[in-house]
């Protein structure tokens, strides 16, 4: 379905954060480092959070939530990647000097005002990905702009702040996080929500992650950028998705979410006509146990063997809402899904647009509708678990139906890997902030903006200008360079390997990795050193430029493979002069007559037969080179 963007109100900001690329943490002297995935603690400890009233004296009702679910935290420490700051066991040091001018360095190229004094703050966490129990961030400038085909997209804030730990496991009593990532400076910039389709916030998030690479100060690769996005249509709420990684996934979680809101703002219509209210929706909830004793469904007897039990709620006049598809797969049903794993922390709930399925059969569905009193327009939710556990699971049920009276409730969103999304937890409330007593602010001299300012990095037009001019890109390819992930890598490389022709590189980059990519090859996974020992090879003359897609092929698919291992297996090396002469004379030896024939029309018939016999050991126009020398030759000798 296509909708209407502009029709429907859509409204989108963009919380951008970015890891920065700085020898130290932002409070301590910690390398910002990620360890390898298989890499083994070098200590545990465990912890418990206890949620804290905020100024106003309010409790935040997930912290509270989370404190009861009672689940212990367990911190992976490492020597080498984090100290007594990350265990909370030592004070923050002062605010990384490096990192704070990186951010500076940003907010100038975005005509941003810097603050003249920056303080810390704390932000309340409740998930237990800060060892304290809240993140630090300062602001460091306010306001500027940028523009997007034309135009202007106002900037609210860009802030310095530090990266929380990363969760490696989770389960009902215990939830695991590394500490190798906790403090990593990030930077975050803010958009205003003016922007008004799927695309162009794509396009911003694009444009935003070329300017910070063009600091060449920013960390790459997966997991190195994480955007917040909120997105509100007309009549439906304002909605944070937070944590979408890849910059691919921001036009499809925006166009998914405007899909969910206006789907679920279909049903609040229906709903509406159908004229249900609050109070048709009640919290009987009917035990129906007996009913599955001899269910074939796996999940409800798995339950009951654990000693749990069946409850069954009515949903009056909700027939066919339940199964309404608000997002390609996903279900009004999921809605309710979501929230009884959320609050209930129970596996999956079963209901009446879906039934019979799952091995539950026709005459149970029956023997339910019976018991629920079900009339024609009515459907149920089941949950099989633990008393408690379905007891909560179905509050949160008839609480989200209620909500769909209204149409959109707010909440926290994440993302799933094809840009739908999942709820994550109610909407935080405000007063979330406070002051960071442990650091010390710092005043930003006029000074040290001079000093920024002189070397704020080359204008996106002055580059442009120049891998035109003077590294003979076309005008095409430059604009891509441009724009690239890869934009650093190869001004990089065009300096350290004068020999490749600097649109050898860009092509790489830019087609080479694009179309196999198209192909399905991971290439994104490629490491920097696997592109710089290639174009040492390139500089040296051990392989030709037609080797290069083979070899990056091989190496994404055998990723312990090195370049010179590549080459050897694949039998790539680059052929000695006398090699391919060798191969040339062969040819010419065998298509004798048919180069009689065809005369200078034989080059074609020369080319590609040479070419195949040589594949990726010879370059194109050392080949062409040769034969049209051996052609003329070959000729003039034949007219004598
Ligand atoms: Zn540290």
């Amino acid at each position: 379905m296509k909708l209407n963007y502009k029709s429907l109100g859509l409204r989108v900001g963009l919380e951008f954060h970015q890891m920065l690329d700085t020898r130290e943490k932002l409070f301590c002297n910690c390398p910002p480092n990620l360890m390898p995935a298989d890499a083994d603690a070098d200590y545990l400890f465990k912890r418990r959070l206890r949620p804290t009233t905020s100024e106003l004296g309010e409790v935040d009702p997930a912290a509270l939530f989370e404190f009861k679910r009672g689940r212990v935290y367990e911190y992976h420490h490492f020597d080498n990647a984090s100290c007594l700051v990350e265990m909370d066991e030592e004070p923050p040091h002062d605010l990384n000097y490096e990192a704070l001018r990186i951010v500076l360095t940003v907010a100038l190229m975005l005509n941003s005002q810097p603050v003249d004094e920056v303080y810390v703050m704390r932000k309340t966490v409740i998930d237990g990905s800060n060892t304290t129990g809240f993140q630090r961030t300062a602001l460091v400038a306010l306001g500027g702009s940028m523009e997007v085909d034309g135009k202007k997209i106002p900037i609210q804030t860009i802030c310095l702040e530090e990266d929380a730990a990363r969760k490696v496991s989770e389960d009902a009593t215990k939830v695991t996080y590394r500490l190798d990532r906790l403090g990593v400076p990030l930077i975050e910039i803010a958009t205003a929500p003016v922007i008004s389709s799927p695309e162009e916030a794509e396009k911003v998030a694009l444009k935003i992650g070329q300017l910070l690479r063009l600091t060449k100060k920013v960390k790459r690769g997966i997991g190195t950028i994480r955007q917040d996005i909120n997105i509100s249509i007309k009549g439906g709420a304002k909605i944070e998705i937070k944590g979408v990684q890849k910059l691919g996934l921001i036009r499809k979680v925006v166009e998914y979410e405007v899909l969910r809101q206006y789907n679920l703002l279909n049903i609040r219509d229906m709903l509406r006509e159908r004229g249900v209210v609050k109070e048709h929706l009640k919290r009987d909830f009917v035990d129906v146990t007996d009913i599955f004793e001899g269910t074939k469904c796996r999940v409800i007897r798995r339950a009951l063997k654990k000693g749990g039990c069946v409850l069954a709620v009515k949903l009056s006049r909700f027939k066919g809402i339940l199964g309404y598809e608000i997002q390609p797969g996903r279900r009004f049903a999921t809605e309710l899904a979501d929230r009884a794993r959320f609050w209930g922390g129970v596996g999956g709930i079963f209901h009446s647009d879906e039934l019979p399925a799952y091995g539950i059969s026709e005459e149970e569905v029956r023997k339910v509708s019976e018991r629920l009193n079900l009339g024609e327009k009515d459907a149920f939710v089941l949950i099989a678990d633990e008393r408690s556990k379905v007891i909560e699971a179905l509050n949160a049920v008839i609480d989200r139906c209620i909500e769909a009276l209204e149409g959109v409730p707010e909440e926290t969103r994440g993302p799933n890997p094809d840009g739908t999304t999942h709820y994550s937890r109610p909407r935080p409330g405000a007063a979330r902030m406070y002051p960071e007593t442990d650091i010390r602010p710092r005043r930003i001299t006029e000074e040290f903006l001079n000093e920024i300012k002189r070397q704020l990095p080359e204008p996106l037009d002055v580059k442009l200008q120049k891998f035109v001019k003077d590294y003979g890109l076309s005008k095409n390819l430059a604009e891509q360079m441009i724009s690239s992930y890869y934009l650093d890598s190869f001004e990089r490389l065009v300096e350290k390997y004068p020999n490749v022709p600097p649109r050898v590189i860009a092509a790489t980059f830019e087609n080479t990795l694009k179309s196999l990519r198209r192909e399905g090859v991971p290439v994104d996974e490629l490491e920097d050193e696997v592109f710089d020992s290639l174009f040492s090879l390139l500089n040296e003359g051990e392989i030709v430029k037609e080797a290069i897609p083979k070899i990056i092929e091989y190496l994404a698919r055998n990723p312990s493979k090195t370049v010179l291992e590549a080459v050897e297996e694949l039998n790539l090396k680059a052929l000695e002069r006398d090699e391919l002469e060798k191969i040339v004379t062969e040819v010419f030896e065998e298509k004798k007559e048919a180069i009689m024939k065809l005369r200078e029309r034989a080059l074609g018939m020369l080319m590609g037969e040479v070419m195949r016999r040589v594949s990726g050991r010879a370059d194109g126009s050392l080949v062409n080179q040769v034969i049209r020398e051996r052609l003329r030759v070959f000729l003039s000798r034949y007219d004598d």
